[in-house]
């Protein structure tokens, strides 16, 4: 197959050419500031009410609660810092999980420099919060409750509808970091005990550098970037209209083609889970069963490395990724696969394919080929003498440390000895 085969949806995706298209006449000729009087501006704010207005419309929020961000981190850092700072008074105590996104852990990990206590909350062998222990966490002197909505390694989706009342009855307010799941299933803020949300648009086909953070309108957030008035004087500078304008048309767009790119990528997930778990050794399939994104399949791989595996595996034109693209390059097990209690043996074989609607059946064909292939070269079995399906072992010396890789010192590619 000489096609480049993109299975790395959770790192970024392609930004759809309707997006592009709108995006275009803001990029040129439409270059008003959306905070001038003349027309040219008056273009830009209208601009920018629609792209607020559609939004919320598929948020099921209101246009005042939609505050545009540069993306995701920007989103749960304002979030989590903002207020927390706003509710120092009620408590230090904030409450979150293990398997957060580090825009969230390190938001987290700064205010514990800072002098607040923070619980991270464990998760079972799915990745599903423990709620007795969040129960038993949450007291009159939480300031913030932060769980995320859809996990970007494993996929696991967290019972936010569930953690969110529990919220609510201690009058706590609650963040969720939702970018893996806003664009892919329906996220209606208003039917959700849900206060705050993070959104980016690159993780659904929009542009990069540009995300949301939706707000309840009854939850008072201090400003994040003091300056101009823009973003109701909370988060101010001169707003970036054509990826606004991009953001909202590729919302639009993936509400549209919701559901029938779900139903997609969930039969062309579990057609690649059920081959992967049947055709190679030594695997496990890391997440929830069935509470799980549609696109994600993570496996750890007993006896190999991550990151061996994913040079083979590039080289075949598949990209995929290794626990997620923050720690690529780390030699570090991820802290969510940690969490989830993954054994030491399968912990540092795990890899990450989130497919997109674009993949085809042919492109998984291709990709378990070459799962099998690789899977046998790095635990050192022979190609066709020893099937790598016919139960894992290992053999002596292989793994790891493999004898039959080695380093090519003229490029630091992996080669085959
Ligand atoms: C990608 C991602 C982020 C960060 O979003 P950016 O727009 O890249 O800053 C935050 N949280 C989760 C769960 C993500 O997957």
């Amino acid at each position: 197959m000489s096609e480049e085969i993109y299975l790395d949806h959770a790192a970024t995706t392609q930004m759809w050419p309707e997006v592009k298209a709108v995006m275009e006449p803001y990029l040129t000729e439409k270059y008003g500031n959306a905070s001038t009087a003349y027309d040219m501006g008056k273009e830009a704010k209208k601009a920018l009410d629609d792209a607020r207005g559609t939004i919320a419309d598929v948020m099921d929020a209101d246009p005042e609660e939609i505050f545009f961000t540069s993306g995701g981190s920007e989103s749960d850092n304002w979030a989590i810092k903002s207020i927390a700072g706003a509710n120092k008074r009620r408590g230090s105590r904030i409450i979150t999980t293990k398997i957060e996104h580090h825009a969230v852990l390190n938001s987290c990990k700064y205010l514990e420099e800072l002098g607040y206590e923070v619980c991270y909350l464990d998760v079972d062998e799915n990745g599903i919060v423990d709620l007795e222990q969040l129960k038993e966490a949450v007291s009159g002197q939480t300031a913030l409750l932060t769980v995320m909505y859809g996990n970007n390694e494993i996929g696991t989706l967290e019972p936010i509808a569930e953690i969110g009342m529990l919220a609510r009855q201690k009058g706590i307010p609650f963040h969720t970091d939702a970018v893996q799941v806003v664009g892919q299933l329906p996220v209606p803020a208003h039917r959700l005990p849900i206060d705050l949300l993070s959104a980016s648009g690159h993780k659904f086909h929009g542009p990069k550098g540009i995300g949301f953070l939706y707000v309840r309108d009854e939850v008072r957030i201090p400003a994040f970037i003091h300056g101009g008035g823009q973003e109701a004087g909370k988060r101010a500078g001169t707003e970036n209209v054509a990826s606004i304008v991009g953001m909202a048309e590729a919302l639009k767009l993936s509400a549209y083609r919701m559901r029938r790119n779900c139903a997609y990528l969930n039969r062309l997930r579990n057609y690649f889970v059920q081959r992967v778990m049947r055709e190679c050794s030594g695997v496990r399939y890391n997440g929830h069963p069935h509470l799980r994104l549609p696109g994600n399949a993570s496996f750890s791989f007993a006896g190999v490395d991550a990151t061996a595996l994913l040079v083979l595996l590039e080289e075949d034109r598949i990209r995929a990724s290794a626990g997620s693209a923050c720690s690529t390059g780390e030699a570090r097990i991820s802290h969510v696969i940690e969490a989830i209690g993954v054994p030491e043996e399968y912990a540092a074989g795990t890899v990450r394919f989130t497919l997109g609607a674009e993949n085809t059946r042919q492109q998984i064909d291709w990709t378990v080929r070459s799962l099998k292939k690789n899977l046998a070269l790095l635990r050192g079995e022979m190609i066709g003498q020893e099937s790598p399906a016919a139960g894992y072992r290992m053999p002596d010396g292989a793994g790891t440390d493999s004898r039959r890789l080695s380093t090519d010192p003229r490029n630091g590619r992996l080669r085959i000895l």
